[in-house]
């Protein structure tokens, strides 16, 4: 394995405050803090970050307190990627600010709240958890004297946005303009995509493990974890079952992360990109090197195999699913029920938009404020 340097400043390619394509609402500029700082700050001051705490990752909330939350996993990711950055010059604040942001527009009870949302929404435009953060920062928040949502920068917003369908993107402006184009975001962007799938990948095996739904020896088979668990169990014999977890995901981490440096370093060394801009124009540049992006996708597929698709998480989707299901066809039949800042969004009495308010509520209920709210206008009890 290549030596990383030492912390280099901030490179050429970089985002800088200075050169920011801006926010949509023009602020003065903070007398000490930058652009970017400002941005992480509000989102981490913003009451969809608060509700992270209580939105599940793969286990619901209350299935035990040591699991991961949206939360922790945007906290994860963030960390992952600050330390990246660093060593690759980019800006950490910026990566900080997207990353802490990435998630913020999820529904409760994660990837099935998200694909029953979408299902509901059929006919209304549809559900995008990756829109709806963007959404969330834009619009959603109500807090500030003179914009709606964070008025984050293009930067921050155009990291937020990974993916977005050509239709979707056509509305967004110069937001949108990337996809049409086929045009790569930032390095921050780039990098924030990808210390999330190291994030989740790493901190699935280490909650899958927790919950015994997949098992050591399961895992042994494949190669990124068995290497680096054979290694720890050589190292250490005589450690505990949970310390050799641990030191074995820590490993993991540490090689996929190093590795991606290292590619990412020597590809930006080959096209020499000397502005954001230029960034922009190229193909990806924050890379895994093809070995490890074998090994990354190997536990990729076996988590989706062998975790998300284990019965007890399905029983758990498909409760979920009738929650959203239940919880939407309320509100739509009667828009009356929807707490009074939320019916004011309503406005035209166009099926569009209450549709759009109600997955709005929805998708910002919490795994538990779900639960309870289903419970009370249902009076159905349901055990997830
Ligand atoms: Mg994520």
């Amino acid at each position: 394995m290549t030596a990383v340097s030492t912390k280099p400043g901030l490179a050429d390619y970089a985002a800088r405050p200075e050169t920011s394509r801006g926010r949509i609402h023009l602020e003065p500029s903070h007398s000490y803090r930058g652009d970017y700082e400002r941005d992480r700050d509000r989102v981490i001051h913003s009451s969809a970050f608060r509700r992270l705490v209580y939105k599940t990752q793969v286990f619901v909330n209350h299935e035990g307190d040591l699991y991961r939350t949206r939360l922790t996993h945007s906290l994860e990711v963030g960390q992952i990627a600050r330390t990246a950055a660093g060593r690759l010059g980019l800006n950490e604040q910026l990566v900080e600010a997207i990353c802490l942001s990435h998630d913020l527009g999820h529904t409760p009870f994660g990837h099935a709240g998200q694909e029953a949302l979408n299902r509901c929404m059929q006919g209304f435009g549809g559900f995008e958890h990756n829109l709806q953060s963007l959404r969330v920062v834009d619009k959603l928040e109500d807090k500030y004297a003179s914009f709606p949502g964070l008025n984050l920068t293009f930067e921050t917003r155009e990291g937020i946005l990974k993916h977005c369908s050509k239709r979707n993107a056509r509305e967004l402006g110069d937001l949108g303009l990337r996809f049409i184009e086929r045009r790569q975001p930032g390095l921050e962007a780039q990098l924030a995509n990808l210390a999330d799938a190291i994030a989740y990948n790493n901190h699935d095996v280490d909650d899958g493990l927790r919950s015994r739904l997949i098992t050591v020896d399961e895992l042994k088979e494949v190669r990124l974890f068995g290497e680096q668990y054979t290694e720890v169990m050589r190292q250490y014999p005589q450690l505990s079952r949970r310390a050799m977890i641990h030191e074995t995901v820590r490993a993991m981490i540490n090689l996929v992360v190093t590795d991606l440096i290292n590619t990412t370093l020597a590809n930006l060394q080959q096209s020499k990109p000397e502005s954001i801009d230029a960034v922009r124009e190229l193909p990806p540049q924050v890379l895994f090197s093809e070995p490890m992006l074998e090994q990354h996708l190997a536990l990729k597929k076996f988590l989706n195999q062998s975790l998300y698709r284990h019965e007890k998480v399905v029983a758990m989707t498909r409760q979920a699913d009738t929650v959203v299901t239940e919880l939407f066809g309320l509100f739509m039949a009667d828009p009356a029920l929807l707490p009074a800042d939320h019916a004011v969004k309503v406005g035209a009495d166009s099926n569009d938009h209450q549709a759009r308010a109600v997955a709005d509520y929805v998708a910002g209920m919490t795994d538990r404020y779900a639960l309870s709210e289903h419970a009370r206008l249902t009076g159905k009890k349901l055990a997830l």
